[in-house]
């Protein structure tokens, strides 16, 4: 069999028809270096958002299972349109949803994890010499319910896809030229990378550089899938490989800087000092589906002998965390349950800041500099990540990726503009 190759178009390389005729000849160019092609793509420009604008209308919680049944009709439309307008060229291409083809998710609404996908009849289509394109962002339940796998979640079909049918590579073709040392909307001097680690690139991802899906850099890392990030716009440039190991890594501590401005810190005051106090509030949480990121618990009070453990949440999280916490305030006789979405993490990333001594503390004097206040921090081997107030954000990230000294002399072009809903 020939080679196969997945590429993934987001939702601002499918934005118009246009832009659908210019993936089109994209995907033939591929297809015409002799290789199978498949490619995943995101519902277009905008869509998605405008879909959760209408059901935030509605309902101030709608249910997890309708909002994945109307997120996923973003994608059903675009993988009909660039299916046309390949054969518009003369190619051979069908469009397949995720229940056409089989990629079984968890029973999970809203974030789930893909966990079996099947390639038989993707196998087929291809051996016909058929352009395959594939619904990204969703998937089935073994029961037949729709679910989606997180905003941003078409990356993830897409590796997976490529781990299934064993691709030669993943190519993610963006409104970027690749993955930069930060977001080229926050500092547009910020520099490409030509490659980058899976590990480092992981953090940078849960740090909040939306260019990929965390899980979609977990899933390459594990099935060592070689992904690349490249532009929909310049396609002859190469972008920005993720590999194994990243020979760079030794020369700069920092290798990226990133802010999540999607996160809300969360504190349960006064909770008396005994064992299996933290293990209670998280296994509900954790049972809930809810993940915590940076955890703090203060040190007891030596009088009312109470701490106050702090976490945070995605925001999308907020109502449930709440109503789960106010159902367990008597059980563990806490205090007040304080939530507050306005705050910002913001995390330095590189393999380099291993043994090298005094990076926190740059992070630190350079955040003090500015006046910022850092309410939680954390840290992995590889990443230290403050929390700050969200209107701090913008300019923490710039102090940082100066201090680091990560500029380039160009600026980076950058196509998508930001939703305004
Ligand atoms: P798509 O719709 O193609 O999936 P996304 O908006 O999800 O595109 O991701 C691309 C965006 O990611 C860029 O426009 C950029 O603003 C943002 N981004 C954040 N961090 C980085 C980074 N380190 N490198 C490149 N882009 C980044
Ligand atoms: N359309 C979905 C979103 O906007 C999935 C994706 O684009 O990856 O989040
Ligand atoms: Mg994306």
């Amino acid at each position: 069999m020939r080679r196969i190759i997945v590429q993934k178009f987001g939702g601002t390389s499918v934005a118009d028809t246009e832009k659908i005729k210019n993936v089109a000849k994209t995907v033939i160019k591929e297809k015409n270096n002799g290789n199978n092609v498949v490619v995943v793509v995101s519902a277009m420009g905008h869509t998605t958002d405008y879909l959760v604008k209408m059901a935030k209308d509605l309902s101030a919680t709608p249910s997890t299972r309708e909002m994945d049944m109307l997120l996923s009709t973003g994608e059903g439309v675009s993988i009909a349109l660039l299916a046309m307008a390949i054969q518009a060229q003369g190619y051979e291409a069908v469009s397949f949803n995720a229940m056409q083809v089989g990629i079984f998710t968890e029973n999970v609404h809203s974030k789930a994890r893909i966990i079996k996908i099947q390639t038989e009849k993707l196998k087929q289509n291809l051996n016909e010499g058929k352009i395959i394109v594939v619904a990204g962002f969703q998937g089935v339940t073994e029961d037949g319910e729709i679910t989606t796998l997180g905003r941003g979640g078409s990356d993830t079909s897409a590796v997976a896809l490529a781990a299934a049918l064993n691709a030669e590579r993943c190519d993610i073709y963006t409104d970027v030229e690749g993955v930069y040392t930060t977001d080229p909307r926050i500092v547009p001097k910020a520099t490409k990378l030509k490659e980058i680690s899976y590990e480092e690139m992981l953090e940078l991802a849960h740090a909040g550089a939306n260019v990929l899906h965390p899980r979609s850099v977990e899933t390459a890392k594990l099935n060592n899938v070689p992904l690349r990030v490249r532009s929909s716009f310049k396609t002859d440039d190469m972008g920005t490989l993720i590999l194994g190991v990243n020979k760079m890594e030794i020369d700069k501590p920092v290798t990226g800087v990133a802010a999540d401005l999607s996160q809300a810190r969360v504190v349960v005051c006064d909770v008396p000092d005994v064992p299996g106090q933290a293990a209670k509030i998280f296994s509900k949480l954790a049972q809930e589906g809810i993940s915590v990121d940076m955890i703090i618990q203060s040190y007891a009070r030596k009088i009312s002998n109470t701490n106050d453990i702090a976490f945070t949440i995605d925001s999308t999280d907020i109502e449930k965390a709440k109503e789960t916490l106010d159902k367990m305030k008597e059980q563990i006789h806490c205090g007040e349950i304080q939530i507050n979405s306005e705050i910002a993490k913001v995390s330095i990333v590189g393999a380099g800041m291993i043994d090298r001594p005094g990076i926190a503390s740059t992070m630190f004097e350079t955040l003090a500099n500015l006046d910022i206040n850092i309410k939680m921090i954390s840290t992995s081997e590889i990443k230290i990540s403050c929390l700050v107030d969200k209107a701090d954000a913008k300019k923490a990230v710039q102090a940082l990726h100066d201090e680091f000294n990560l500029s380039s002399d160009t600026i980076a072009e950058v196509k998508g503009d930001l939703p305004n809903i």
